[in-house]
């Protein structure tokens, strides 16, 4: 089951108040439809009953899907600093888990563990498994091409938006989201700037020596948030 949280918002076009349900947590695994939503991005997306603006909306949830393993806490949008939200997720984890009873204990060692900010992040990273996609290789491929653009990780956030046939990965690439406290629930969207694609081979050269990734950009090595984003040291400047 989820628990949903009633919340009062105000349009940030028109400042028309409505109110939102929010998904507080996440058992996927008895809840197909949600699951459905995260992955085609209908999910936590409203529109202002008066103007029709639309909203992403985010608040901390976390997701579980115990048929496949996966455990991704979500937080709203990206702090000043991702390590804070790190260590309160890995807390929780380990109250849920690590320090629970036997069967929890075992439960928690199989479970592949995500920190995620937003739920375009959440909805990569379900895609990306659901493709059987390394998501360190896809981030290094994130850094390897905006490199080659003249870009730094910082400067652009890129999610990827589709599996083409024969395994390419396309990148939608849109403009950072702010960086807020964990109290904003409304925030405003992010542009779509374009899109990249990346062919396959690329892929595959990556999944050969993951280590690269690590090696390349050594803020990928954490085992928590694999984010290239949401980690890199602000302020980096473009190569080149
Ligand atoms: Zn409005």
């Amino acid at each position: 089951m989820s628990t949903f949280t009633h919340h009062h918002v105000s349009c940030l076009a028109c400042r028309a108040p409505f109110e939102i349900d929010l998904i507080k947590s996440m058992h996927i695994t008895r809840l197909p439809e949600v699951r459905r939503d995260i992955v085609e991005g209908r999910s936590q997306r409203f529109a202002c009953p008066r103007c029709g603006h639309l909203h992403d909306v985010v608040n901390r949830t976390i997701y579980t899907d115990f048929d496949h393993q996966q455990y991704i806490a979500v937080e709203p949008t990206l702090p000043a600093d991702w390590r804070e939200a790190r260590a309160l997720h890995e807390r929780i984890f380990d109250e849920s888990f690590t320090f629970g009873p036997p069967v929890a204990e075992e439960l928690g060692l199989g479970m592949r563990r995500r920190l995620v900010f937003g739920f375009d992040a959440l909805r990569e990273k379900v895609r990306l498994w659901d493709a059987d996609l390394d998501d360190r290789v896809v981030e290094w491929l994130k850094g390897v091409h905006q490199e080659a653009l003249g870009l730094s990780p910082t400067d652009e956030l890129w999610r990827l938006s589709a599996v083409l046939p024969g395994g390419h990965l396309m990148f939608a690439r849109v403009t950072p989201p702010p960086i807020v406290g964990p109290e904003t629930e409304l925030i405003q969207r992010s542009q779509l700037l374009g899109h990249h694609t990346v062919l396959r081979d690329d892929y595959e050269r990556g999944l050969r020596d993951v280590s690269r990734a690590n090696q390349d950009f050594p803020w990928l090595a954490d085992d928590w948030c694999v984010d290239l984003f949401a980690t890199a040291p602000r302020g980096l400047t473009p190569p080149g």
